[in-house]
């Protein structure tokens, strides 16, 4: 037996749903970027601690270590809440890189509707 559909269902396939959703996959994916980056930081560690023992210079990997790191921070600070339009991990100066909800209205970063398919 088929179940009925609601005839006032809102659909989620307005064009704001579908930037509410874009927004929120991009504030996962900064956020995701600047974590792989964190996991990545006992290899840098390592090489250094090696190039180091061959007596190589390590000053340029250093400053593009450094320099994606600033970057991958600052996409992740610039991401707006796609509900209140703040900046999602901002508040006051600091970046809160632990939070899945947006640190002024609480919205949450995790998608409960289906991707829209292109
Ligand atoms: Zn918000």
């Amino acid at each position: 037996m088929p179940i009925p559909q609601q005839p006032n269902e809102k659909t989620l396939k307005t064009p704001d749903a579908v930037t509410f959703g874009k927004d929120l996959r991009g504030i996962v994916r900064a956020r995701t970027r600047l974590a792989v980056c964190f996991w990545t930081l006992p290899v840098y560690v390592v090489s250094i601690w090696m190039l180091l023992n061959n007596g190589h210079s390590i000053d340029s990997m250093m400053w593009i270590y450094m320099a994606v790191y600033a970057g991958f921070a600052i996409d992740m600070s610039m991401r707006n809440c796609p509900n209140c339009r703040k900046q999602f991990y901002v508040k006051s100066i600091f970046l809160n890189l632990l939070t899945k909800q947006c640190v002024h209205c609480e919205q949450t970063s995790i998608l409960t509707e289906s991707p829209p398919k292109h």
